[in-house]
């Protein structure tokens, strides 16, 4: 994370003391670099040209369109999983012959929406699915190209609540079902079946969940193809992850060149969906201390955000580095990093030794540029916070700080 470092002792993102910036927007904020984001691009793209491949860049991981509109620009589309973040894809430039759509739960509006925006393809969760897109397909004269997703029964060996390819998870289609959709999809007129899809995890730190998934995903191909299946699209999903605290992910190319050996000689494309591992450690998320509070039992550092702003820690107990922006000598404390919202859950860090800050005192958290701001809520009647851009010496807010008149600009009291 060479884009956020101590410069004396003063924290920089790139060429401007983070410090400054929260002078010019107050606090709390998402701040990101561009400089980290266009390495984390470069590391993947280029570690992907082994294979034939689209990559499709997750919009649920950090979904700004400033974000997009960069790594659309540079050529990537998008992994979309709602009608909301078709329409940021779009708004951000998106090209949509490289838009693929998955989730569980496609309404018949989002999926009118998509084929009207002639996105590359469908990753079809279930049969009703399936057939739901046919019909809506036929009624707009359409062809929909889809894939099915498989739920290959793989532990992704991560935090239960971001595992997807397990049998009692929800996603996809079983892969003791998944020749009988193939076949059943057959009889639909409206829907071409173009590929093969599966995600099984996110935050996955070891190769080899990635390595069992994508062999069953070859074996069902293998399959497909000797019964007449087309299959042009392989779609591998995302999940790579990234280091929070002192985890060892596969670099993107190892992952790509284990890919590569188990796929053989699969002549079509390859899709990948990465999200965190390319926005994760591009963002840290700043707030300020409020209060230094010494229950008797326990200090707890108590900052102006929580975990409508960052939810990650309450939901996943997922780990943040948390550094003073201003680097202190002398004594330390051990205290819970806390944020104003009234539950238990809302920590952004437990048990942390940090240096005796004062109220005032701005703190930084690491490795939130994705699921952070994209997961954020008005819990508490908290307006968002702005998110900011950083490129070498200059800072672009790139989304303003909500208003209080923003918090109820769409309620209404019955007349
Ligand atoms: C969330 C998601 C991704 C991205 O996962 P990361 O772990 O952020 O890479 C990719 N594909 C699908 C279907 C997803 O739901």
């Amino acid at each position: 994370m060479n884009d956020f470092v101590f410069k004396e002792n003063e924290l920089y993102c790139e060429e401007v003391p983070v410090r400054h910036i929260a002078s010019g927007v107050g606090t709390p904020f998402y701040l990101y670099s561009l400089a980290t984001l266009k390495r984390h691009f470069n590391v993947f793209n280029e570690s992907s040209k082994i294979l034939d491949s689209i990559v499709c860049y997750s919009v649920k991981a950090n979904s700004n369109i400033a974000i997009l509109n960069f790594l659309f620009k540079m050529g990537w589309g998008a992994d979309i999983v709602s009608g909301g973040e078709l329409f940021r894809a779009i708004k951000a430039g998106v090209d949509t012959q490289k838009v693929v759509y998955s989730g569980v739960g496609k309404t018949e509006s989002e999926i009118e929406f998509a084929l009207k925006s002639d996105i590359l393809m469908f990753n079809v969760e279930s049969l009703p699915e399936v057939f739901l897109i046919d019909k809506v397909a036929g009624n707009l004269g359409k062809k929909a190209r889809i894939s099915f997703r498989i739920n290959p029964n793989v532990d992704p060996k991560t935090h239960p609540y971001i595992s997807t390819g397990l049998k009692q998870n929800k996603f996809g289609i079983s892969i003791k079902h998944a020749f009988f959709a193939y076949e059943k999809s057959k009889e639909l007129k409206n829907v071409d079946v173009a590929g093969l899809d599966c995600h099984i995890g996110s935050q996955l730190t070891e190769i080899s969940p990635f390595n069992d998934a994508v062999t069953i995903i070859r074996d069902l191909l293998v399959k497909l193809t000797a019964s007449g299946f087309d299959i042009k699209y392989l779609d591998l999903g995302g999940g790579l992850g990234i280091t929070y605290e002192n985890e060892i992910p596969p670099h993107p190319s190892t992952y790509m060149n284990s890919i590569k050996s188990i796929l053989e000689n699969y002549k079509g494309k390859v899709i990948f969906e990465p999200g965190r591992v390319i926005v994760g450690n591009s963002g840290i998320f700043v707030t300020k201390v409020v209060y230094n509070k010494d229950t008797g039992n326990k200090n707890f550092v108590i900052v102006d955000g929580g975990m409508n702003d960052l939810i990650r820690p309450a939901l996943y107990e997922a780990y943040h580095e948390i550094i003073p922006v201003t680097k202190k000598s002398g004594p330390r404390i051990r205290a819970d990093v806390v944020g104003p919202i009234c539950e238990s859950a809302d920590f952004l860090g437990k048990d942390r030794l940090l240096s005796q800050v004062q109220e005032g005192d701005l703190l930084a958290v690491y490795g939130a540029g994705a699921y952070g701001f994209s997961m954020s809520s008005n819990y508490n009647s908290r307006p968002r916070v702005a998110e900011v851009l950083v490129d070498k010496d200059k800072y672009c807010v790139i989304r303003q700080r909500e208003t209080y008149d923003d918090l109820i600009a769409k309620e209404f009291i019955p007349g």
